[in-house]
């Protein structure tokens, strides 16, 4: 095991072996990983205020409980003026950074809305308060427009790296393309965005050697942020229907943070968000996460109103929070992690600053 902390790189059985740990090597694995991580990338956690500020969606993922056929969800859609309050809220909280996510919709009149938002935003805070957008597929057109706006980093969820996989857990047509998710991906980092992505662990048909290699494909991608958590089953949805195939919420929960901590192995200087789904498993999830190699945190600051209808997945936690409550109990959450939070700092993925020499 000593020998896989020091090595410069990781191979997809060495990944399986590391990523499939149970028990006192799982422990030693974790912990020596965590101090590792401190020595590089010090002690900070960066925030992120996430607003999820539509849940109209054009598409149909199999796991998700907005996809457009589940008639049963509230939809809703927050109008703009709550959004740049939602922002104004971050920038005087001393967050840094904002998230913008929503269902995928590519109308023109949801595209030039986001536009039209994105330079609001940035002129009510200053220009001071770092954007990511999680807007999902769109035209390489539309990626620029909302980069010249003001948006610098994008979040894009490839939810797994293996084609296979992909299409038992999305519809196999035009609108839920494999290559076009990649493609997707390449064009944010050629406009100059600092490109997240992100997979679901614990999937019903996922194996260890998947997991391994979508840490592989991250590498491969020259990725700078990921987002990446535990797969929770909605009663509403098409992949509910294999629930019984599917490893117990705990495991689920255990080999999440072997990934993020042997991701953190493979790529020492990229961000890692502690993702609210490890929360909705155990309360201490997101804190667990951040001392195993991730370093970056999202207090939703959603309007509590609509919070509780944007459920992806269910049970998820946090939903009847006020904004400032969230902070506070994420402010005490990350301190008894033992670690720092980064108040009013963009926390740009430092890999992303070597490749370019600098933060956008
Ligand atoms: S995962 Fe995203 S794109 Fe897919 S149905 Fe849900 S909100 Fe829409």
């Amino acid at each position: 095991m000593d020998i896989l902390l020091v090595k410069e790189t990781l191979t997809r059985d060495e990944l399986s072996f590391l990523i499939s740990l149970e028990g006192v090597e799982r422990d030693y694995f974790l912990k020596s990983v965590g101090n590792k991580y401190i020595e590089t990338l010090g002690k900070k956690v960066y925030f992120r205020g996430l607003v999820e500020f539509s849940n109209y969606c054009t598409k149909d993922c199999y796991y998700c409980g907005i996809r457009k056929s589940n008639n049963h969800s509230e939809r809703y859609d927050i109008d703009d003026q709550a959004i740049i309050e939602a922002a104004i809220f971050a920038h005087e909280n001393k967050y840094g950074s904002l998230v913008l996510q929503s269902g995928e919709r590519s109308d023109t009149t949801f595209t030039s809305r986001i536009t039209n938002l994105l330079k609001a935003i940035k002129e009510a805070t200053n220009g001071e308060l770092g954007i990511t957008i999680s807007l999902g597929e769109q035209s390489e057109e539309v990626y620029r427009e909302w980069f010249e706006a003001g948006a610098h980093r994008y979040l894009l969820r490839i939810e797994s790296s293996n084609k296979e996989l992909y299409y038992k857990i999305h519809p196999e047509d035009e609108k839920h393309n494999f290559e076009t998710r990649i493609n997707c991906l390449k064009t944010l980092q050629k406009i100059g965005y600092q490109t997240g992505t992100g997979v679901m662990i614990g999937l019903p048909f996922q194996s260890y050697e998947q997991l391994a290699d979508d840490l592989l494909f991250f590498k491969d991608m020259n990725i700078d942020m990921v987002g990446m958590g535990p797969f929770i089953e909605h009663t509403e949805t098409p992949l509910y229907a294999h629930k019984d195939i599917l490893w117990p919420l705990q495991r689920r929960f255990d080999v999440s943070l072997n990934m993020i901590a042997a991701l953190r192995l493979l790529m020492p200087d990229i961000n890692i968000a502690a993702a609210t789904a490890l929360q909705a498993i155990d309360p201490m999830g997101r804190e667990k996460a951040l001392r195993f190699g991730a370093n970056v945190i999202m207090p939703n600051i959603t309007p509590t109103l609509h919070r509780k209808d944007y459920t992806l997945y269910e049970n998820k936690p946090c939903t009847d929070e006020g904004a400032e409550d969230c902070s506070n109990c994420l402010s005490i959450r990350v301190e008894m992690a033992g670690r720092e939070i980064g108040y009013s700092e963009w926390g740009d993925s430092k890999h992303y600053v070597k490749r370019h020499g600098k933060s956008n």
